[in-house]
Formats: C-alpha cells, structure tokens, sequence
C-alpha cells in the first residue's frame, strides 16, 4: 500500500487510466484510487471513436481535439496492445448514418452539408449504395453518410488493457473510494479514503467522472461543475458467422437517434439515450423499447437477436460539454474530466496532454481551450 506518490488519480475510468500509465511511462509513482465497480460511464460505453459522425453544431474546438485523438488512436492502440500483452478489439470499419424515411433524410443531407463545410470526409450515398455497404439494412433506408475514418474499440478490453499496462509500468491501485482532497497552506498534498487511508501526492488529479463534484476539499469550479448524463444502452447477441453488420450504423429515426456498434462476432452494442436525471442509474422498459423498435425499422434482423444486457451509465458532462482537462487555481490540483459522449475517444489525447502538464507543467496548445480555468465566472 503506497503511502506517498509523485501523483495520486482519483478515479480508475478510461481517462484516470490511461493518464496513470501514460505519466507512470514518463517516470513518475502513480497511486490510482478507485473503489472498483463497474459503476463507470467507460464500462457502459459503446465504443465508437466517431469524431465526424458525431460532430454537432458550435463545437468545433471539440472538433479540433476530437479529429487529433482519432488520428492517434492506431498508435495508442499499438503501443497499449504491446505494453498490455492483449488486444484492445480497435476496428477500422468506417461508421454509415441513415435515415429512416424521406423526413430523417432531410434531418441527415442537413447534417452531410455542415460535415462539408467543416472539410470532414464525408460521402452521401442513396439508399441502394447504402445497402450494398450494409445488406440487411432495411429496403426502405432512402440514404445516409458514409464517415470512413470514424472507427471503434471494444471499450471493456480497452479498460482491461490499460489496466494491465499501468500494473506493469508500476502504477500502484488502492482499491476505495476518496473521501476528500488534503489541503495544507491552499495546496493539495494527498487524498484521504472512506476506509481512511491517507496518501500523500506531489499532485492530485480528479478524473472521478461525473462524481469529481463530490470530493470534499476542492475548491467548487475546479469540479462541482461536472454533471452525470445518463445513457441506457444495451448488449444484443447473434450469430458469429452471420453478423448483421461489418461497420458502425446509426440512424435517425423520426427524429431520435440510435447507433448499433457490431463487434465483428454477431455482437451489438445499441445506443444509447441521452437524460438529464442525476445520478439515477435506473434501466427503463421504454427506453429499452425505443432504442429496439427505432434500430428495428432501420435494421429488421435485430429483432432476433438475443438481449445479453441492459444498463445505465453516467457521462461526466461540464457546462459547455466539453472536457475540463489541467492545472485548476489550487496549487497541486489538476482536473480531466467532463468527456460526456466523447470520453472513449478522447482518453489517449487526455492522457498524453495531462502526463505533459504532470512532468513538465506546460499546458499544450491542444488542451488550452480546454482548462477548467474557462468557468471562473460561472455559479459554482
Ligand atoms: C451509454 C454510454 C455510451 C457511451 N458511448 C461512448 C462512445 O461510443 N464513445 C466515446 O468516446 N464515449 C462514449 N461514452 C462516454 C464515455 O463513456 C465517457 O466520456 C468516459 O467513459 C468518461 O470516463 P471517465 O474516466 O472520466 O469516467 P468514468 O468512466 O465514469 O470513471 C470514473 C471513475 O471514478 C470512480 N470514482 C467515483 N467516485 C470516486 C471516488 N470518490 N474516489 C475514487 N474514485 C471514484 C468510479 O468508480 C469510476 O471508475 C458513452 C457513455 C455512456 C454512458
């Protein structure tokens, strides 16, 4: 049990994780403080690392940060599958948006022509070209966008990965949940545990997802600002050698939107609603009805898939729904959180950027739009 390291994490998700190894990688003692649960949003994720097929309107800083993490994301995943001994599922299999009938259609070439103008690669195929990319999609699909470099991981070996990755670069894990940050002279000097163990850190880094607002002793805009999203999502099981999809699909659907994520086995990964109900973590039968009967008009054969499981993460979401990633005003206190929908994605351009600012204390130019720094005047 490490009583004292160069860096204490709060919170052992994709993004406390993967900046664990990657600051352990560079020389520094890493204490990873997390209570273990699957509770996490990086367990219910889907996995899609679909920066274009997801770009939404007045975000284009995210953008930016978004389209450099995808294109690192072939050598991250080599360099984690190698130091990690296993592989992390990452396919580059293109992502196809349809719709559903004439309406969504309008919804979608909407949609194509803001890619356009924002230079993203991007093609608009009929509904005959669609189907011949995806046979079972529906005969009546009218058209959708064809994103091929938006690609996918399978997001539980991912965490596996990285945890098997920061274990052999020497990041230690205490298995409990942080009570509070410690605060000498307005500088953050350690964590204290539920279970009482006191660890001392150089340098604190709250990466608990959407709980980073409940850890005492921070000052409330370095986190109390993070809010929990909730995403139902499920887990549907067909056959491996006939597997209803070979690429990402997501659909708009009388104006709703549902993706199935396939993972090459028969498996589909369907999401996902997007609720703001605080931390509650209930599975409803009408959402798991919406997302079945909305991806069934676009794809009939799910309907005979098997229902392996139903859950309900939380998205760590800031004020702008963008990352809140850096130093914050108390000295030794740095925050990366507040990924929302993005957190998967995001993590190995998180994890480099925060292992600069722990070794080095520069803020890179990626991450500067992103310093917890930006709500200063916000309401705590
Ligand atoms: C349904 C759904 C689908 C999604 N799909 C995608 C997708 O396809 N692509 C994508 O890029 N992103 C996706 N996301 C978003 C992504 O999952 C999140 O942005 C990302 O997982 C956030 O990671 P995190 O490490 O910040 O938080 P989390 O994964 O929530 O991890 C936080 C960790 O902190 C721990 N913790 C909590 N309290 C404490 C405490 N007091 N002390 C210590 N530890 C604590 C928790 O146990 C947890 O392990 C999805 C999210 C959801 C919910």
């Amino acid at each position: 049990m490490p009583s004292s390291s160069d860096v204490v994490m709060v919170g052992g998700g994709v993004i406390g994780l993967a900046t664990a190894w990657r600051a352990a990688e560079r020389g520094l003692r890493v204490t990873v403080v997390d209570p273990g649960s699957d509770e996490g949003a990086s367990w219910a994720a889907a996995g899609m690392l679909a920066p274009i097929s997801e770009v939404t309107y007045g975000e284009e800083p995210l953008l930016r940060l978004s389209l450099e993490a995808a294109r690192r994301y072939p050598s991250f995943v080599a360099e984690l599958e190698a130091a990690a001994g296993t592989t992390v599922g990452y396919r580059r299999c293109g992502t196809l948006t349809v719709a559903a009938d004439g309406r969504d259609r309008a919804h979608l070439v909407e949609r194509h022509r803001h890619q356009v103008g924002l230079g993203l690669a991007v093609e608009w195929l009929g509904g005959r070209a669609c189907r011949e990319l995806e046979p079972m999609l529906a005969p009546g699909v009218p058209g959708g966008i064809l994103a091929p470099d938006d690609h996918q991981v399978e997001t539980r070996r991912l965490l596996e990965a990285l945890r098997r990755a920061a274990a052999s670069a020497g990041v230690a894990t205490v298995a409990d949940a942080v009570e509070g940050v410690r605060v000498e002279s307005g500088r953050a000097v350690g964590v204290v545990t539920r279970g009482g163990i006191a660890i001392t850190g150089g340098q604190v880094v709250l990466a608990a997802g959407c709980w980073t607002g409940r850890i005492a002793g921070v000052p409330p805009r370095a986190s109390a600002l993070v809010r929990p999203v909730k995403g139902q999502i499920l887990r549907l099981r067909g056959s491996a050698g006939a597997p209803l999809l070979s690429r990402t699909v997501c659909a708009v659907v009388a104006g709703r939107f549902v993706y199935a994520v396939p993972r090459g086995d028969g498996r589909l990964v369907v999401g996902a609603t997007s609720e703001e109900r605080g931390y509650d973590t209930t599975v409803e039968a009408g959402a798991v009805l919406d997302l079945l009967q909305d991806l069934a008009v676009v794809l009939p054969g799910a309907r005979e898939l098997e229902l392996v499981e139903a859950r309900a993460g939380l998205r760590p979401g800031s004020p702008d729904n963008a990352p809140m990633i850096g130093p914050t005003a108390m000295p030794g206190l740095l925050v990366a959180t507040g990924h929302h929908r993005n957190g998967i994605l995001l993590a190995p351009v998180t994890a480099d950027a925060l292992a600069d600012v722990l070794t080095t204390g520069v803020v890179s130019t990626l991450i500067a739009p992103f310093r917890p720094a930006r709500f200063a005047g916000a309401p705590a």
